[in-house]
């Protein structure tokens, strides 16, 4: 017998995992595709936070408007099983849901497109790297981590920028709630180090053929992960799995 689940934390990476694209790589290839290779040919050299920052700084110097990412913002791919998905889980009164966002884009991008889809409630925290709005219509955009100051200690392989593990622990250190059960939906190579975290009676669900598969396939034995993995490839098997799964 399985004891009884009062409590759930549901984290979501954004990209790709909550959303069905990419933000940051989306908006230039909506408003300027030369920026969008400019991107992909510096990655390796560039930090991808500081790459996003420079070619805003770019996007804005050439007269694109505010108003104009804003919409390629809320006309990028989601698929409305997703939105449905979260909603009728934070409706249900038993388990009672939280959510958490973990996502290495930005606090207009992701705010901007749940804005869009009516899930502006839906996350308890939106951990991510701090933007705003300049009053000329620059969209500032910094690390979390200040490339100056102490770096995070993780071992895993995060990105310089984030360690999702740490801000897992961190979350769940501040919130002092008991979560009976959390569930990590993700799809990314940095998706892995958190959901190293969970234990036995927590659940994964990884999109399938991308970062986290692979790795959770090379190293997920070695590295003990110990939570229950369900793969998906669209978002209306999430929703499946949400109701197979969680809520009970
Ligand atoms: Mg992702
Ligand atoms: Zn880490």
């Amino acid at each position: 017998m399985e004891s009884k689940v009062e409590k759930q934390l549901i984290v979501y990476d954004f990209d790709w995992s909550m959303a069905d694209q990419d933000s940051d790589r989306w908006i230039f290839e909506v408003l300027a595709p030369d920026l969008r290779r400019k991107m992909k040919n510096l990655k390796n050299e560039v930090q991808w936070t500081d790459l996003v920052a420079s070619s805003l700084r770019e996007l804005h110097a050439r007269g694109t408007p505010r108003e104009d990412i804003e919409h390629a913002l809320r006309i990028m791919p989601f698929h409305p099983a997703m939105a449905r998905a979260v909603k009728t889980l934070k409706a249900q009164a038993t388990p009672q849901t939280k959510f958490l966002c973990l996502s290495n884009a930005n606090s207009v991008f992701i705010p901007t497109i749940l804005k869009e889809k009516g899930l502006e409630d839906l996350f308890e925290e939106i951990i991510t790297n701090p933007a705003e709005w300049d009053p000329s219509g620059l969209l500032k955009l910094r690390r979390r981590i200040d490339p100056s100051a102490v770096q995070h200690e993780c071992k895993v392989g995060c990105s310089p920028n984030m360690c999702k593990g740490e801000e897992l622990d961190a979350f769940l250190e501040r919130h002092q709630t008991k979560f009976d059960r959390i569930v990590y939906v993700g799809d990314g190579s940095n998706d892995f180090c958190p959901i190293l975290r969970l234990r036995s009676s927590d659940i994964v669900l990884c999109r399938h053929h991308r970062g986290l598969q692979k790795r959770i396939e090379r190293e997920g034995e070695a590295q003990d992960l110990k939570a229950t993995v369900h793969y998906w490839a669209g978002a209306w098997e999430v929703e499946e799995l949400f109701q197979k799964h969680l809520t009970k």
